[in-house]
């Protein structure tokens, strides 16, 4: 911690010490201005990885849904720890292999509802098997509205699936898209639009 630059705001400022910093993203995921529902071209956030910048996420996440040919477009966000996603991919499936589960902002995934998806997939490592120590905990926490920022209430949980899964485990991140295509399915209507803030 340092001191903040503006005092009459607070007292103190965190600042990354790049010799100690393991490049997990996860406090991108913390960030509120990560949220992707900004209405700037470039999506610039507090905290960014320079190797992986969250506006490179959400414009991959824009040009993938829009490729889908699928009726039931499916968007997996996963870890390249965890198990392999790509086992995944196809038509109707977008993948997007994170550095760690825990630097997916939560409000990432109503993006993709509301920007076409029909439904999104978490994976990650399991609990206790973080690369990266506690991405998978917080991430969990995020989703189940126990810690910030967290996955808006109003979001629709029958299109979410959160699948923790370690390397080998992919036959289970099969059953876990089956599962939840087969829940959209019995779901009905398209999602309504939501304007940017
Ligand atoms: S949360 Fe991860 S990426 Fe962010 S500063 Fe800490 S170690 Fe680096």
């Amino acid at each position: 911690m340092v001191p903040h630059p503006n005092r009459r705001m607070a007292r103190q400022l965190a600042q990354v010490d790049a010799d100690l910093c393991a490049s997990c993203g996860i406090c991108v995921g913390s960030c509120p201005s990560s949220t992707p529902f900004r209405s700037m071209a470039e999506l610039v956030t507090g905290i960014d990885l320079p190797h992986s910048p969250i506006n490179q996420l959400r414009q991959k996440l824009k040009a993938d849904l829009e490729s889908l040919t699928s009726n039931q477009k499916i968007v997996v966000f996963g870890c390249d720890h965890g198990a392999n996603i790509d086992v995944l991919r196809g038509s109707g499936v977008a993948t997007f292999s994170l550095v760690c589960t825990g630097m997916l902002p939560p409000s990432f995934i109503e993006y993709a509802l509301r920007d076409g998806a029909s439904g999104v997939l978490v994976t990650g490592c399991q609990n206790g098997g973080c690369e990266f120590r506690l991405g998978q905990k917080w991430t969990q926490a995020r989703l189940e509205g126990q810690r910030e920022p967290s996955l808006r209430a109003s979001v629709s949980r029958s299109h979410l699936q959160i699948i923790w899964a370690d390397v080998g485990d992919e036959a289970a991140l099969k059953q876990a898209l089956s599962t939840l295509k087969n829940r959209i399915a019995l779901t009905q209507g398209p999602l309504p639009t939501v304007e940017p803030i």
